[in-house]
């Protein structure tokens, strides 16, 4: 905003004006790696969960000391920003293969547990696999294509690809990223989002973010609103009574589907990645009643569970 003044009355509009976008801290994997371990405790999925924190601590570890990855293309980022495209669209990037490094540093980095024969297993499945291979792999991922690639493979392929989108986003400069109405996909990768999150406390209380599936932006959509149809009719809340997780699913009767809703405002020291593989009873629930589930995580197989 060089060269601009605010007067008075600007700046408090200014700063009471909530944020488009919120980035993930750079600890996102650590807290998300904290978060399983706390809730693995007296849980029913508690090894599930335990062994999803590896999966994180693992993500955190290279994220922190991130391999040499070729430089994002500049001119590329400041067009798309210019013309409203994603700067990091997952589709385009995961064919260019700079992100396979990432791969091989986070198989480096996690500590597969003892006595897992089948997480062993898949996970030698991802160090054989050749480059082409592997970014077949991704792209069914990325696509939803759960067909097209072993279940068992996708919370380690999807953690690498997290880890990747997450390094590029922390190094990106969104203040020229304008809102969009109806911003169903993520304003950075396209993808689709993983959950909402209804922030507490500050200028953005109340106000409803979608998280991303892949790089974990978080960006405001309006709450009351279908975040897959945009419907507005008659959203239903659901939740398991007695559930501890602050989790409500957002149930739109127009197209039937469903996404999960962290409320903060019940569970301050929430994470939407872990509160949704820690409540999927609730999916279960859902699925039985008809309601299909839209949104990716990407540590989870959908049918898959662990
Ligand atoms: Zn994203
Ligand atoms: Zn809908």
């Amino acid at each position: 905003m060089a060269g601009t003044i605010l007067e008075p009355g600007q700046i408090e509009a200014a700063a009471s004006t909530p944020p488009f976008t919120l980035l993930p801290p750079r600890n996102l994997f650590a807290l998300r790696a904290e978060r399983f371990d706390k809730l693995a405790a007296d849980h029913a999925l508690g090894d599930y969960l335990r062994l999803l924190a590896g999966v994180c601590r693992a993500q955190q570890q290279v994220l922190d000391n991130p391999p040499q990855l070729a430089p994002l293309d500049e001119r590329r980022t400041r067009e798309c920003l210019t013309h409203d495209l994603p700067p990091l669209a997952t589709d385009t990037l995961v064919r260019e293969g700079h992100w396979l490094p990432m791969l091989d540093a986070w198989l480096d980095a996690f500590e597969a547990p003892a006595n897992n024969p089948s997480v062993t297993a898949a996970l030698d499945q991802l160090r054989q696999a050749d480059a082409g291979q592997r970014t077949a792999w991704a792209i069914a991922l990325l696509s939803g294509q759960y067909d097209s690639l072993p279940a068992a493979l996708v919370p380690f392929l999807g953690a690498s690809l997290q880890l990747a989108w997450s390094h590029w986003l922390l190094q990106l400069d969104l203040t020229e990223l304008k809102e969009r109405e109806d911003q169903t996909l993520c304003p950075c990768c396209g993808a689709p989002a993983m959950a909402g999150v209804i922030r507490h406390l500050g200028k953005v209380n109340g106000l409803r973010y979608l998280v991303c599936s892949v790089c974990a932006l978080e960006w405001h959509y309006v709450r009351l609103k279908c975040s897959h149809c945009r419907s507005t009719k008659k959203l239903d809340y659901l939740h398991l009574e007695g559930s501890p997780h602050g989790v409500k699913a957002e149930v739109c009767p127009q197209c039937n589907s469903y996404l999960k809703q962290l409320y903060l405002e019940l569970d301050a020291a929430g994470e939407c990645l872990s509160a949704d593989l820690a409540t999927l009873d609730l999916d279960l629930l859902l699925a039985e009643q008809g309601h299909l589930r839209q949104a990716p995580n990407l540590l989870l197989a959908p049918g898959g569970g662990e």
